[in-house]
């Protein structure tokens, strides 16, 4: 495959766009090469600028669960812009996408609606310091919050992939109240509560993590995370706004039982626009200017083009009683082909799946928390990246990122992926003299 049209775009983006991207990850830094500039997406296949076919994996990472461009959504988003972009002002939209919300999400009685999902979790961690006037937060290593300040302490994706774990530009006093702890480690939460008693207003967690890879939280480890902030009158944020819509429709407390105090969304509910949101219990969720003490504030929050394709996607869902049970089916096909084909190659992989997000990393594993996670063979990993573009498969530019499956991906195309990769190691291995 010849990429000519995208280096052109490249070269042009670097002179006036940093690193040419807007957005870290894209600029392929960690498996090497240009990024490819795509021109178009429908259903599972997205096309670049030199006319190749891709089946994505990526999914703009994680909002289109219907695939790309998907019938329902396209024509929400025209209908809406033809009636005006935005208002500043209410619109019923916003409380028909809050409902459906409400309606599937276990723990969100009320709910706030953001740009993107960077500010919904800021704004969480804002809403839990005013209600418990306290000034510290637990986060764990390899999660990743969005790109505010507080969030870039042991930051997953991007900031994980490039190496900036703490970046320049995050104050020291910023860096002193965020308290960064190994996930799936329970003891070390207790720990932090018990030095820190009453001065830790909340605990965010990816509840699966899908920023480091994916990681699974161990039997009881969720729990247990639910017991210490209620004990110690700490708010529980799970971070749902890779999982919500993508594990199951009340995401990962739903599949798990676990309910947080509050719950941070993005990507799906937004359908592809920009959205964020982040809700909870009513006496928290009200402690929100106008009617409460904490600001919150956005001139597009609940911008009528995001909300329309937003209802489209959820009521989609919605009235997909057999979804979910489909996707993952699909991821497990998918993974466990893969597996199957790895294990030919004699590569060291471990691979797990949930819902509609899938992962593989190249080591032996178990991998339950960043340290383990980057043991993975990330070489490996951009050759195998290459080897797959080279063969019309999309994945994510880093070892360190989910898969997704979307309701337009088909058993065959899974297939292909999985010919694909056979094909791919074949290739890897013959080159490395194996
Ligand atoms: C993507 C993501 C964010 C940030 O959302 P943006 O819309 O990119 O700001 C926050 N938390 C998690 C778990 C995410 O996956």
């Amino acid at each position: 495959m010849k990429f000519e049209r995208s280096i052109t775009a490249f070269a042009r983006a670097r002179e006036v766009i940093p690193g040419g991207v807007n957005s870290s990850v894209r600029a392929f830094k960690a498996v090497g090469g240009t990024p490819v500039f795509m021109q178009r997406g429908s259903g599972a296949t997205i096309v670049d600028v030199d006319g190749h076919e891709f089946v994505d994996y990526v999914l703009s990472w994680g909002p289109l669960v219907l695939g790309h461009a998907h019938p329902a959504v396209v024509r929400a988003i025209s209908n809406a812009a033809a009636r005006g972009s935005s208002f500043g002002a209410p619109t019923e939209a916003e409380t028909e996408l809050a409902e459906l919300i409400c309606a599937m999400v276990p723990s969100i009685e009320r709910v706030r609606f953001t740009s993107s999902g960077t500010e919904a979790t800021m704004n969480a961690v804002r809403l839990a310091r005013g209600y418990t006037r306290r000034d510290k937060i637990v986060k764990f290593a390899g999660c990743y919050h969005g790109a505010a300040d507080a969030f870039l302490i042991a930051a997953g994706s991007s900031a994980l992939s490039l190496g900036v774990p703490n970046s320049p530009g995050v104050t020291q006093s910023a860096a002193r109240d965020t308290i960064a702890l190994p996930y799936n480690d329970a003891a070390a939460v207790r720990a932090a509560f018990e030095s820190h008693p009453d001065e830790i207003a909340a605990v965010i967690v990816e509840p699966y993590v899908g920023n480091m890879g994916l990681v699974m939280p161990q039997p009881g480890y969720l729990q247990a995370l639910r017991e210490i902030c209620t004990q110690y009158k700490a708010v529980l944020i799970f971070d749902e706004v890779m999982t919500g819509f993508r594990v199951a429709r009340g995401g990962v407390q739903e599949r798990e039982g676990v309910l947080p105090d509050l719950t941070t969304l993005g990507k799906v509910i937004g359908g592809g626009l920009p959205v964020g949101a982040f809700g909870g219990r009513a006496e928290i969720m009200d402690y929100l200017t106008p009617d409460g003490p904490v600001f919150h504030a956005g001139t597009l929050s609940g911008n009528p083009l995001a909300m329309a394709a937003g209802i489209a996607t959820l009521r989609t869902i919605h009235g997909d009683a057999t979804m979910y049970d489909r996707l993952e089916v699909l991821a497990k096909l998918l993974t466990n082909g893969l597996h199957e084909i790895m294990q030919k190659h004699g590569v060291s992989h471990y691979s797990s799946y949930a819902g509609s997000m899938f992962g593989t990393f190249f080591c032996e594993g178990p991998v339950v928390d960043l340290e383990s996670a980057m043991k993975s063979d990330t070489g490996l990993y951009a050759k195998y990246f290459h080897a797959m573009l080279e063969r019309g498969v999309y994945f994510a530019p880093s070892q360190f990122e989910a898969g997704f499956v979307s309701t337009a991906h088909s058993t065959r195309d899974v297939e292909r992926t999985i010919e694909a990769a056979d094909a791919s190691f074949s290739d890897i291995m013959a080159r490395s003299g194996a």
